[in-house]
């Protein structure tokens, strides 16, 4: 087992890794490029086969305090502004252990890092930038802080530009020509045809929109997802609204009234990592999107990174298996789960994003099947549960 790990990144990935490996008895120092943890993205939808994991470290009640559970993800037309269907929500801590929370990122992160800080086992560095500079017989060797440092082994948590996936050999994110706009409002100045109690998604032509309540309801997160071929980088480009309300002119009332809201959107180019591409090499592996980052239409890239933590810690547990081996087992039992949700995303995205033509019969078909009987189709990722 190792004696001591290295973190590249304080993400949802790097601060959940350290959390389970510390609690597991790990000494576990996490770097972190930025000079804080500042309040970047806007929500995410964090489902029961990750919010488990949380639960588990004992984080559930400061995630209750600032999240809200939707009764449901409904589906409307952007134009008529018309239900579909819509898939409840309100049984998910029943049927999967935990509940479906809706949360602002730097919410959760805060809670992450509160904790993090609260553990003696964790050391945080931050405005402190990792380079992997190579591995011997006693360690893996990086260079942060402006010096050479040495631990057993290094976790690359460091996101969808990942630096120490090309150190192991895994090649450039690749856009995929869509990109996300974001912005996130007072509820009490959001249009009232707007739900604060589920997760809405509009269905237009070729893009959509997801909107829902974060901060316990105080704040409405919106993104808009089109097909445009802008591929600047960062989270908080600023985007022109008159771009976002030329591509949905014509959009119902309520919708329309939102991106019509003034205050600065911002613009994320979607980007994604193959996860058949290397993940680990010697003692060095990556977690969450360094590894596989993923169309958002499944809303799971950051329930998968929580998910790879906890399948790494118990990995980098077992006495019998030194630490390139445990991490190679890791690799194998995370792999074919993060590859099959990417697919799931990338298929919702070409439900999502159909033709005009084809959207009545994607529409009627939804309507046929019903919200529990989608919703029963899903029981594989939310109802996950570690092996072994
Ligand atoms: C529009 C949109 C909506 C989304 N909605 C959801 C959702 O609802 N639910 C969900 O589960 N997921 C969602 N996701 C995905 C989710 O946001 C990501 O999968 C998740 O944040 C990835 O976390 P991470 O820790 O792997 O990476 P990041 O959050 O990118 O963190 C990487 C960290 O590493 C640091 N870093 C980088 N390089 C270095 C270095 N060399 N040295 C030290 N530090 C470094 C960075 O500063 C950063 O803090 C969404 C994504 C998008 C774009």
């Amino acid at each position: 087992m190792p004696s001591d790990i290295a973190i590249a990144g304080g993400g949802i990935a790097g601060l959940t890794a350290a959390l389970l490996l510390a609690r597991a008895g790990f000494p576990v120092t996490i770097f972190e490029r930025a000079a804080g943890f500042s309040e970047v993205g806007a929500g995410l939808q964090i489902s029961p086969n990750a919010g488990r994991i949380l639960d588990n470290l004992g984080l559930g009640p400061a995630l209750d305090a600032v999240a809200t559970r939707p009764l449901a993800i409904e589906m409307r037309g952007a134009h008529s502004g018309r239900t579909i269907v819509a898939l409840p929500l309100a049984a998910a801590a029943q049927r999967h252990g935990a509940p479906y929370r809706l949360l602002h990122r730097a919410d959760l992160q805060a809670i992450l890092v509160d904790a993090a800080r609260a553990d003696p086992a964790i050391t945080i560095e931050t405005a402190t930038d990792v380079a992997p500079l190579g591995e011997d017989a006693d360690g893996v060797r990086i260079a942060a802080g402006g010096r050479e440092r040495r631990f057993d082994v290094l976790i690359g948590a460091d996101g969808v530009r990942s630096r120490i996936r090309a150190h192991i050999g895994g090649g450039p994110a690749e856009p995929t020509g869509r990109t996300a706009w974001r912005i996130t409002i007072p509820a009490d100045e959001a249009p009232a045809a707007i739900p604060r109690d589920r997760v809405t998604v509009f269905l237009g032509d070729r893009q959509h929109v997801v909107v829902y309540p974060v901060r316990a309801g105080r704040e409405i997160n919106v993104v808009a997802i089109i097909e445009e071929g802008w591929r600047g980088e960062g989270w908080s480009e600023p985007g022109d609204a008159r771009i976002l309300a030329g591509h949905f002119r014509g959009a119902a009332d309520g919708l329309a009234a939102l991106i019509a809201t003034a205050g600065t959107w911002t613009r994320w180019c979607l980007a994604g990592v193959d996860a058949r591409g290397p993940w680990q090499q010697g003692r060095v592996a990556l977690i969450g999107d360094a590894a596989h980052a993923m169309l958002p239409f499944l809303a799971q890239g950051a329930a998968m990174a929580i998910e790879d933590a906890a399948v790494l810690t118990r990995m980098l547990l077992r006495p019998d298996l030194p630490a390139e081996v445990a991490l190679a087992r890791y690799v194998e039992e995370r792999r074919p789960r993060a590859a099959r949700v990417a697919d799931a995303a990338r298929q919702s995205g070409a439900i999502y994003h159909m033709s005009p033509l084809a959207a009545p019969f994607r529409d009627a078909t939804m309507k046929a099947l019903g919200g529990e009987r989608l919703l029963a189709r899903y029981d594989w990722l939310y109802g996950w549960r570690q092996n072994g």
